[in-house]
Formats: structure tokens, sequence, C-alpha cells
């Protein structure tokens, strides 16, 4: 299968602005929150929010309402520069990702952090890139808050391996292709592929399967993949800097896309998604569409089957 990087250019994601100034953005957030009933961020309280894959488009209300409240925000890496600017201008923001070639801050120090600022009468967001509980270790802050006695709020968001996989045109259910999804991170936290996994019991059972983190380790999980029955010609895509608007998509299949990664230079970070799924991008590429892609209604060449049928 051919592989090309696809840039979204200008016209791509996350690039209209709202027309609505901030008084009035500001306004409807105040009307939202009252109609809505979306709650009051209360002194010495933290909330564990999602930011979702990167376009501000794809934040929640409840996010947005986080944004607006609160005093402190300690933020990741992946978090978007537009997102932290709907944060309310007397709030103070902390960095809590790699920096400068530093090591990360420990996730323990992290929590230490947010259990500090919570005692001293913050109101802290704690603001994650896509869902905290999705290899966010949400968890782990959140129980560290529990064993310190805060009160704290759980806000999700959209995961980048379904949101920002949509926003590439890529559906992960599908009911011609797939049942199921197995979300896999491809990084434990010592930095090693997760081996501990039943891999072939996934290679088998999954049809599609959804990496996080995985560029790294890619080559060594193609080959147990493949080790474990996956074909060479089985649909891959990877998706770089998902709704934003450098959005990339390398199309590939298993046997090719360690040597289209190196041929094109594709870097993390990135969604890898395998399985079936992937062919429907040549049909629901809405993004690409908007630069002129044309759409195949019948990307899995099954219509006249259904249609007979
Ligand atoms: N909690 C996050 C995932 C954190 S793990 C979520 O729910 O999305 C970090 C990994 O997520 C990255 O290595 C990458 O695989 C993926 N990721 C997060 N945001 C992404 C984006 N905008 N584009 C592509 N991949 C992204």
């Amino acid at each position: 299968m051919a592989a090309d990087i696809i840039p979204l250019g200008p016209s791509g994601a996350g690039t209209s602005s709202a027309s609505a100034s901030e008084k009035d953005a500001g306004s409807a957030l105040d009307r939202a929150a009252e109609g809505l009933g979306l709650p009051g961020f209360e002194p010495g309280w933290v909330w564990l929010v999602g930011a979702g894959p990167g376009d501000p488009g794809l934040l929640t209300l409840h996010a947005w309402n986080a944004l607006s409240q609160a005093d402190v925000i300690v933020y990741d890496a992946l978090v978007d520069e537009a997102v932290l600017k709907l944060a309310s201008p007397k709030a103070t923001l902390e960095y809590s990702g790699k920096r400068g070639g530093k090591p990360s801050p420990k996730q323990r120090d992290i929590s230490a952090r947010l259990v500090e600022l919570a005692r001293a009468g913050k109101r802290v967001l704690r603001l994650k890139g896509g869902d905290p509980f999705v290899f966010g270790r949400g968890g782990e802050e959140g129980l560290a808050l529990v064993e310190a006695g805060i009160p704290f709020r759980i806000v999700p968001g959209v995961t980048a391996g379904v949101g920002g996989l949509g926003y590439a045109g890529i559906p992960v259910t599908h009911r011609d292709t797939n049942h199921a999804v197995t979300f896999v991170t491809g990084h434990t936290a010592s930095g090693k592929v997760p081996e501990h996994l039943d891999w072939a019991a996934i290679a088998k059972g999954s049809p599609v399967i959804v990496l996080y983190m995985a560029l790294a380790h890619l080559p060594r999980i193609v080959d147990i993949l493949r080790e474990n029955g996956r074909s060479a010609d089985e649909p891959v895509a990877l998706v770089r800097n998902a709704t934003l608007k450098d959005q990339e998509t390398l199309e590939s299949d298993l046997g090719s896309v360690i040597a289209d990664i190196e041929r094109t230079g594709f870097k993390a970070p990135a969604i890898v998604v395998i399985g079936e799924v992937v062919r429907l991008r040549q049909g629901l590429d809405w993004l690409g569409a908007l630069s002129g892609k044309v759409l195949d209604a019948n990307p899995l060449g099954l219509k006249a089957d259904r249609d007979a049928g």
C-alpha cells in the first residue's frame, strides 16, 4: 500500500476562530453555567479534567467552566496553548511536563503539589491531555487526593484514541469490520514494551488495536503481532497531532509501516490504529474533503452485496 503523510494545511482542523468577543464568550458561559447547572469551583478542591486531544472545540462545558474559575492550572505537555488561553486571566499556570531536556517531575511530586495547593485554599485545576483516566495517571492522582482527604471532581475528556482518529476519518468501531477494539499503551512506566500483556490473545481476539505512546516501540510491537498471526497487508494508520492544525496521517500496512515511518520521518506524538477500520478513511476523511479529497461512499467494497441482500 502506498504510504503518504497528508498534512492538513491551513484549512485544516481548528482554523476557524469564534466570532464572539471574549466578553460574549464569558456571558455565554455564565448563561450555560446557570442554565445547565454547571458546578461552582470551591476553594480547596481539585478538579481532574481532560482537555481532549488538542482542538479547543473538543473541550467539554465542564472543562470550560473549570478554566474560567480555577486559581491554579497544573497542566501537562499534551495540553494545547489555545486551550490554556481560555483560562481566567487571574489564574496561575503551572507546567508539569518535561521541559528543556530536564526529566519530567515524578508522579509523586505532582500529586504532592496538587495536595499542597488545595490545602492552601486554591481552586486547583489539574488539566490533562485527552481523558484523565485513559493512560493519563488520573487514577493515581485521584487516589493521592483521597489519601490526603482533598475533595475532587473528575471531568472526562475526548481521548486521542477515539476523537483523534475521528479527525482522521477513522471510526474505532464499524459494524462491517469490528465489534471490539483494544486500547494498548506501547510504553510502560519503565519505558519498555508492555511484554506482560497477552499479545497473542490481543492479536487473535481484537480486530482493531489502538496504540498510545507506541512510536518508539512500534517495530517490536509489529513483530509481536505478526508472530501472532496478523497479516502483513493489514492496514495501519498513524495520526500525529490529531485535531490540531498540523495534524498528519500516515497510512500504511503492518508489512511496510516501519519502513514508511523511517522514510517519512514521522514523529510522536501519534496515535496508532491497526485494523480494517483504517480502510474507511477513504470514505470518511472529512477534513481531507475540506481540501478537495474526493470521498468514496463504498470504501470497503460492500455496498453492492448489501444492496443485493
Ligand atoms: N490521556 C490521553 C493519553 C495520554 S498518553 C488521552 O486520553 O488521549 C499520551 C499519548 O496519547 C501520546 O503518546 C499519543 O499516543 C496519544 N495522544 C494524545 N494526544 C494526541 C494527539 N493530539 N495526537 C496524536 N496522539 C495523541
